[in-house]
């Protein structure tokens, strides 16, 4: 079946006075529906600006795009923001970390939960109130009858962050776009947001696409990884292919980091020497190459000056090639 979203060569900008941002640098990927996607990368990455890219929630005014982001057969680069506003909470949805940003302080939970419905589908308010407690019922809120005239600060965190995954998913979305959904939580809330979106995958047949920078929070979750590094895909695969034996040294270097990071979730991704580099003025060859540890294996001056492209389907960035990767790497223990 043709894939539900396809990204074609997505280009996301943002011109400064110190030069162009390139957020997003070439970024292609296909997803059908009924599967999860999830792209793990570093803060800075281009995770979060290639899901806004996607709802169409840039400022166009400041912002770049040029490629291609097709959903369902409609191309959304180009298309007018009425027709983006239709399909926003209709067909596309996206869940944020931080749930006190996205609910409104001053409406009830219930409210902001049944207006997207409404605008959606032209219920009446009465069926949109019904609709956010049985929204909220599914979410695991219990008393949802009585919650649903509560405000977002009368909520816990894990509550308020279930309150909005209820909000994104109220008109069924086709497509889900999560932003670390779970960060901010404890791992028992954690485990159950996350089991939260499988079921409602399950029952809706949506696709999904789970950004974080948790390689722990990816293990037991999505069908599919996209690792980012510096705007850019370095690799894809299979998620138990990519975690059981990687092909690229960041994602090797991510795996290595695991155990840390799950004895504090909370912790910024930082698993290899070294910072991620300017999206400024990002280096010739690999992106990657002032902090690989691998460049010698292929004669370091490749690595400075020949970029490494991402192969279409399994595969990595990176001049190693599958063969040496696998000598590598190939021995990685699984996560999760
Ligand atoms: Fe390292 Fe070279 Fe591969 Fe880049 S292409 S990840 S610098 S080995
Ligand atoms: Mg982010």
């Amino acid at each position: 079946p043709a894939p539900f979203l396809t990204l074609r060569d997505l280009r996301v900008q943002f011109p400064t006075d110190d030069g162009v941002v390139k957020a997003v640098d070439g970024l292609s990927l296909a997803l059908p529906r009924g599967r999860t996607l999830g792209i793990v990368g570093e803060s800075g990455s281009g995770k979060s600006v290639t899901g806004l890219a996607v709802l169409g929630l840039h400022d166009p005014r400041s912002t770049r795009i040029s490629g291609s982001i097709l959903l369902d057969g409609q191309e959304l680069t180009t298309a007018p923001e009425p027709a983006l506003e239709k399909l926003r909470g209709a067909r596309m949805a996206m869940v944020f970390q931080d749930s006190l940003t996205a609910l409104s302080p001053y409406y009830t939970v219930g409210r902001q939960i049944a207006e997207p419905f409404r605008k959606h589908t032209g219920a009446s308010r009465r069926d949109a109130r019904l609709r956010a407690v049985e929204m909220l019922g599914k979410v695991g809120i219990p008393n949802p009858a009585r919650r649903v005239d509560d405000y977002p600060h009368q909520f816990s965190g894990g509550m308020r962050q279930r309150a909005m995954i209820a909000m994104a998913l109220v008109c069924d979305p086709e497509l889900l776009i999560a932003d670390e959904p779970t960060t901010a939580l404890d791992v028992t809330v954690q485990a159950q947001i996350l089991d939260l979106l499988g079921d409602l995958q399950r029952q809706t047949g949506s696709a999904i696409v789970l950004i974080t920078h948790d390689l722990g929070v990816v293990a037991g979750t999505v069908d599919d990884l996209l690792v980012m590094y510096a705007g850019r895909a370095v690799e894809y695969g299979p998620v138990g292919d990519v975690l059981g034996a990687p092909r690229h040294p960041y994602t090797w270097g991510l795996l290595s980091s695991v155990p840390r990071l799950t004895s504090d979730v909370t912790k910024p991704l930082s698993p290899v020497p070294g910072a991620p580099p300017s999206l400024l003025d990002p280096p010739p060859g690999c992106p990657f190459h002032p902090r690989c540890a691998y460049t010698e294996r292929v004669g370091g001056d490749r690595c400075r000056t020949e970029r490494p492209e991402l192969p279409e389907g399994r595969g990595a960035a990176c001049h190693l090639g599958p063969e040496r990767a696998r000598a590598l790497f190939g021995g990685a223990r699984r996560t999760g």
